[in-house]
């Protein structure tokens, strides 16, 4: 029933290679157990082929030692592409590697004519090797040259020192195999009649070229390269890491916690003494709490170690999980300094800002406050302060035309200080500006806020009533004239004076402008009118009203 056995050996090989594909492993230790694997073939082989006297099992085991020479020979080119650390990335490199060496199969498999081995005396104990064994030796050996110049190219180019180790260390495991073949070759397969036959050569290159290979892998942490890489990532990260057991032992730590942390691996972890302050404030003590009596959750702080300079940390606590239980915890140490530095940066900019804002719109107000008090002065007299003759005929321009039009009523009043020159004669000229202002404010006291009342020139007036009848205009002219004659101007100490004016007065709808005579022709002619009406007044004794119609 060996069936049975062989059945077994089967199925744990379909396992092995199960595990071996499936499992999490660099594709060195991949390539390393395949070609491994094959390399325990050929000496199990020439034991078996000796412990039996059946020649077809003989032959069996001849033919599973050079069918091992096959994954031996891939194995062999992706371990040292591997070894060298290079992994092709295309498939054709693949087949390219895998092809030739799968055609040796069945030439092994079917020795067609007796052409790959021939048995001495029925059995294969000793054997003969054909034309076809020549042809599968010279393949398999372009494999080796192939990885012998791999691993040559891979000491002379500019690869790391590890690599450059691992490789001569490895070509010399070669060099051993090579040599033992050769030798076994030379010895029992060159020259077979001599007899001089020495068992096992190429058994013994195959075990002292593998413990060369793993002499290589341990010396150089080929397969660790993967911790290596860890740890050099921990180690040159810019966080602070640290790692403890469920016990609180600290079982990593890494170099960047060095500034403000001197622990090491195996002290015990305090949480207390990872803190800066020594006397624990409010936030520091809520942290501690949450450490301690809720280990599952995560709990964080943001602390200031005092260096050299303040360095402000993120630190945070998280449980490490393996299954569902809790086996630890890893506590990250973020420097947020410079964070914090640009923030106060930005802060401090914003402040500038804002004062800058604020000054401009400061500015802004004064700028405005000036303009409008430049707009009133463009418009006001400066001696009187009523409006200037320039307002006086926008206003107009702007009202008189839609007036005439709409028929809405307007009435203009044409005003003149009686005898001012001799109020400067006898005064001065400073008397007589006082006069001025003063006879402006009695006249301003009178008129409504639309009226306007308006500098023309010298002592001359005009008041524009919007919306005024002749009727209202006259009772208004009349209350005006009444009132500056009233009004007594007290100058230094006993003397004093009074004046009187005399009125043009003109009402659009009294007075019979030119028809179809444009807006600027219109006014001069209700100026000329207003004034001829002023001039009539002035003629007819002083200190009276004269209606201009027509
Ligand atoms: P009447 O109008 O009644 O015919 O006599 P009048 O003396 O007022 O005659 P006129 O209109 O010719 O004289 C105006 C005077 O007003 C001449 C000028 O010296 C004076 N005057 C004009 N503008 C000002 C001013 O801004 N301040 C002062 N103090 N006097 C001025
Ligand atoms: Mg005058
Ligand atoms: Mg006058």
């Amino acid at each position: 029933m060996a069936w049975i056995d062989l059945s077994v050996f089967l199925l744990l090989f379909i396992l092995f290679v199960y595990v071996f594909t499936t499992v999490t492993v660099t594709p060195l230790h991949k390539a390393y157990l395949a070609f491994h694997f094959a390399m325990m073939l050929w000496p199990f082989c020439q034991f078996a082929i000796k412990a039996t006297d059946n020649s077809s099992l003989q032959l069996f085991y001849v033919k599973l030692a050079f069918v091992g020479s096959v994954p031996l020979a891939i194995g062999w080119i992706f371990f040292t592409l591997f070894l060298t650390g290079q992994s092709p990335k295309r498939r054709i490199i693949y087949v390219l590697i895998t092809v030739p060496a799968m055609l040796l199969l069945p030439i092994i498999i079917f020795n067609p004519h007796q052409l790959f081995v021939l048995p001495v005396e029925g059995g294969y104990v000793e054997r003969y090797y054909g034309s076809l064994f020549w042809l599968t030796m010279v393949i398999v050996l372009s494999y080796f040259i192939v990885s012998l110049i791999i691993m040559l190219r891979a000491l002379i180019g500019n690869n790391s020192t590890r690599i450059k180790n691992q490789v001569k260390q490895v070509l010399s495991g070669v060099f051993v195999m090579t040599a033992f073949i050769l030798l076994d070759l030379l010895l029992n397969v060159g020259f077979p009649q001599k007899q001089a036959v020495i068992q096992g050569l190429t058994s013994f290159g195959i075990l002292f070229s593998a413990i060369f290979f793993v002499i290589a892998i341990h010396r150089n942490k080929v397969f660790d390269i993967v911790t290596i890489a860890h740890q050099d990532i921990i180690d040159t990260i810019c966080h602070g890491i640290l790692v403890i057991d469920e016990n609180e032992n600290i079982i990593e730590i890494n170099q960047s916690l060095s500034p403000y942390l001197s622990l090491q691996v195996g002290d015990r972890f305090d949480i207390k003494a990872i803190l800066p302050q020594e006397v624990l404030d409010d936030k520091d003590q809520a942290f501690v709490r949450s450490y301690q009596e809720r280990p599952l959750e995560r709990a964080e702080i943001e602390a200031v170690y005092q260096e050299a300079v303040n360095i402000h940390v993120h630190i945070q606590v998280s449980p490490i999980w393996v299954g569902g239980t809790m086996v630890g915890r890893i506590i990250t140490f973020q420097d947020r300094s410079e964070l914090r530095n640009l923030l106060i940066e930005t802060k401090l900019q914003n402040e500038i800002l804002q004062h800058r804002n604020e000054a401009l719109i400061a500015i802004q107000h004064e700028l405005s406050r000036t303009n409008l008090k430049l707009e009133q002065m463009a418009i006001t007299d400066s001696l009187t302060g009523c409006y200037n003759r320039h307002y006086l005929m926008q206003r107009l321009e702007r009202d008189f035309n839609q007036n005439l039009q709409d028929q809405v009523p307007f009435s203009v009043l044409l005003l003149d200080v009686d005898h001012f020159k001799s109020i400067n004669d006898n005064y001065g000229h400073l008397v007589g500006d006082d006069v001025l202002c003063r006879t402006v404010d009695i006249i301003q006291h009178h008129l409504r806020q639309e009226d306007i009342l308006s500098r023309y020139g010298g002592e001359e007036f005009i008041i524009y009533l919007p919306d005024t009848e002749q009727s209202e205009a006259e009772i208004l002219a009349d209350r005006i004239k009444y009132a500056v004659e009233m009004n007594i101007i007290n100058l230094s100490q006993s003397a004093s004076l009074s004046i009187t004016i005399s009125i043009g007065l003109l009402s659009n709808h009294t007075f019979a402008f030119e028809p179809s005579t444009d807006s600027e022709t219109a006014l001069n002619e209700m100026f000329q009118a207003v004034d001829q009406a002023l001039y009539q007044a002035k003629r007819e004794g002083r200190n009276r009203i004269v209606s201009a119609a027509r």
